[in-house]
């Protein structure tokens, strides 16, 4: 099927590796011009910029740290003039051990729901805010995990919550101002081969990440960006406050 993005401003947090830097090649390829954001990898987000060839450009923000995702939205529509897709993808997943004490274990619990929920919430007030105002028929596509349907380890209990949030939080944009124009839509995948992945196979071996896949291999981020680009495309716009499962049939609920 030929998808057709060209004349849209796609804003993709967490371009610089792994999903998100799939996701947004595959946008661009279908003609998009994407904001790809980044935070402490900005070689690879300017190499990626290159790669693109387009109108794209690359923003640092750093979600971890309160005000910054605000900032990161109000320079992108300065600079590209426009957003008319947000795709939250950035994301970090930090275990901490129950057995530590509180205020370490909270440290890292805040750390985790600052970048992967609070941080999504914030871009999520300014696109549906920004939608409103230039009466635009936006997409939102929040970027979540199996964990929020099936939870996860005991040390990675922020990022179940988070993404948990995440999925929540999806479908009220959805439910709130669909008849508004703005859709939006969560994608949960299970292992993803990455750097993220890559840290929790190196802590519990590659056993535990493939045991349960239904088919052959584990996914990859080339496996998700189509069904972005699709979605992105609005040939979903009815499945709005919906979630997608990536996990290669491990998880079906
Ligand atoms: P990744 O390879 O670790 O890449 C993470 C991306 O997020 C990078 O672009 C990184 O930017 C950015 N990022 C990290 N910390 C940040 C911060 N403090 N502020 C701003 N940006 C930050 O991760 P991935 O596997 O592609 O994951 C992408 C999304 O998919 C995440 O939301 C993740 O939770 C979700 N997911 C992944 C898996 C998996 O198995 N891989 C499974 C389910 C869901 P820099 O590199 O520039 O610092």
């Amino acid at each position: 099927m030929y998808i057709n993005l060209s004349g849209l401003n796609i804003l993709v947090t967490g371009a610089s590796r792994g999903i998100g830097k799939a996701i947004a090649t595959k946008l661009a390829e279908a003609g998009a011009t994407i904001a790809v954001h980044y935070n402490k990898n900005a070689r690879e987000a300017e190499n990626l910029i290159h790669v693109l060839g387009n109108e794209s450009k690359a923003y640092q923000a750093d979600l971890s740290r309160k005000g910054e995702a605000g900032k990161l939205f109000e320079r992108v529509i300065l600079e590209l003039g426009s957003i008319d897709i947000l795709i939250n993808n950035a994301g970090i997943a930090k275990p901490a051990r129950l057995e530590a004490p509180e205020d370490e274990w909270l440290k890292i619990w805040d750390e985790v729901i600052q970048v992967n929920l609070n941080s999504t919430a914030v871009l999520c007030k300014k696109a549906i805010e920004y939608f409103l105002k230039k009466k635009m028929a936006g997409r939102i596509i929040n970027i979540a995990s199996r964990a929020a349907f099936k939870g996860d380890q005991a040390e990675y209990m922020a990022y179940a919550a988070s993404k948990a949030g995440v999925v929540s939080i999806t479908k009220t944009i959805a439910s709130a101002y669909g008849k508004n124009g703005i859709k939006a839509f969560s994608i949960a995948p299970g292992f993803v081969k990455t750097d993220m992945a890559k840290a929790f196979i190196d802590q519990y071996g590659e056993q535990h990440t493939s045991s349960d896949l239904s088919l052959e291999r584990m996914t990859e981020p080339k496996d998700l960006a189509p069904l972005v680009t699709f979605i992105a495309s609005g040939m979903a716009d009815h499945s709005t406050g919906a979630n997608f499962d990536i996990n290669a049939g491990s998880y079906m609920h």
